[in-house]
């Protein structure tokens, strides 16, 4: 049987930074005040649905608090979640329950907190270790308090812990970013991710860009910064295990690896995703309204498909291309009833050729080059 991951989507955030695109909003204390209950209730509504359910026995492995700034939480906020998830759901004792923080929200106190309620995971919003590529994004903390964070939570006692940092930054250089690749591994993480940054056509970044006349390096750099990046990780003792993260020590991001292996999660929060039993659903998306769903208890529900074999099959291949491992060929065409090869090989077949992809035996996987690039193969399965 396999096991279930629970997302609870925390959207307050103590600024907005200029690139940001996802669904969040600016702290407002009273409406923290009501939404956390109302998560709480949520997650009993949803154990209670689950208990009734046929195969309501599901065990729980993955606990992932996301946003916004869920480093924004007290404590006594995240205790009283991860209770009704215990109380809701059976949780598996080794569990792993990741906490999204921002360095500049946290203190050694709060992190103690977070550990005592059963945190042992937490993802920090890093992005950069230079101070000016952090002004430009509109980030509220300095390089010298991301260190600081990271001592904060070693001393609280985390012993797994992800950095994100983002390339194709305005401005900066392969040197640049080098720079806080190589200030990243002497902290040593047990996990890093690192994202391209995308300006969105309506976001305050792009305006500043203009004003600034601040540029992106040209798409050839920033093939270097990647490639130059994973190889510096390799050498440090990383393995790359997906397109945009590494881990050391086998501690891979057990809650993201759900999304990228046909697994199921239900999330929990305003704009919050799921996908179970074969069906995904969206939430409503603003806070203001999820709260007062919750209270007259409306359904929340604002989308919802049920996904097609096609659909599933076109999914699990292009989510397994982003894991360094591939897909297994023999393993799909066991559950999925497809010969992949037989499908798609005639379109597959020029991405082995230029060296984007790679068959070997029952896989198939990207190499470096095809990760780059991934968006062009993976269009082949959809
Ligand atoms: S902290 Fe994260 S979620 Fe909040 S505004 Fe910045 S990028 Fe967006």
């Amino acid at each position: 049987m396999a096991s279930l991951g629970l997302y609870l989507h925390i959207p307050f955030c103590a600024a907005i930074c200029h690139y940001c695109n996802f669904n969040r909003f600016l702290l407002d204390d009273d409406l923290k005040r009501r939404y956390v209950p109302a998560l709480a209730q949520e997650v009993l509504n949803a154990g209670a649905r689950e208990a009734a359910a046929a195969d309501g026995d599901v065990p729980v492995d993955t606990i992932y608090f996301g946003g916004g700034t869920p480093s924004l939480l007290e404590p006594v906020d995240v205790d009283r979640l991860l209770d009704a998830c215990r109380r809701a759901f059976r949780v598996a004792g080794d569990a792993e329950v990741s906490l999204e923080a921002n360095p500049e929200s946290i203190s050694v106190e709060r992190l103690a907190g977070f550990r005592d309620a059963g945190v042992n995971r937490l993802s920090m919003g890093v992005q950069s270790f230079r101070d000016e590529e952090l002004g430009r994004l509109g980030r509220l903390h300095s390089a010298q308090r991301a260190d600081e964070a990271y001592a904060l939570a070693r001393s609280a006692g985390f012993d797994n812990i992800s950095l994100d940092l983002m390339l194709w930054l305005p401005e900066q250089s392969l040197a640049d970013w080098m720079q806080s690749v190589d200030h990243l591994i002497t902290l040593g993480p047990e996990h890093a991710s690192f994202y391209m940054l995308e300006v969105y056509p309506h976001s305050p970044l792009r305006e500043l860009m203009a004003r600034s006349r601040w540029s992106q390096a040209p798409d050839d750099d920033v093939a270097e910064m990647y490639l130059a990046a994973l190889e510096r990780l390799d050498a440090a003792g990383y393995e790359q295990y997906e397109i945009s993260n590494v881990a050391r020590g086998g501690r891979r991001a057990r809650h993201n690896l759900k999304y990228w292996t046909d697994g199921e999660w239900l999330g929990f929060g305003c704009g919050a995703h799921s996908t179970r039993h074969g069906v995904r659903w969206k939430q409503v998306t603003s806070a203001a309204e999820y709260v007062s769903r919750i209270e007259t208890g409306a359904d929340l529900v604002i989308e919802r498909r049920i996904l097609s074999p096609q659909e599933r099959l076109e999914e699990r291949l292009f989510t397994g291309l982003r894991l360094s491992d591939g897909i297994d060929l023999a393993e799909v065409a066991r559950e999925g009833g497809v010969d992949v090869w037989q499908r798609y090989g005639n379109d597959l077949s020029p991405h082995l050729d230029a060296g984007l992809l790679v068959r070997e035996a029952e896989r198939l996987r990207l190499t470096r080059q095809g990760m780059l690039l991934a968006h062009e193969v993976m269009a082949v399965f959809v």
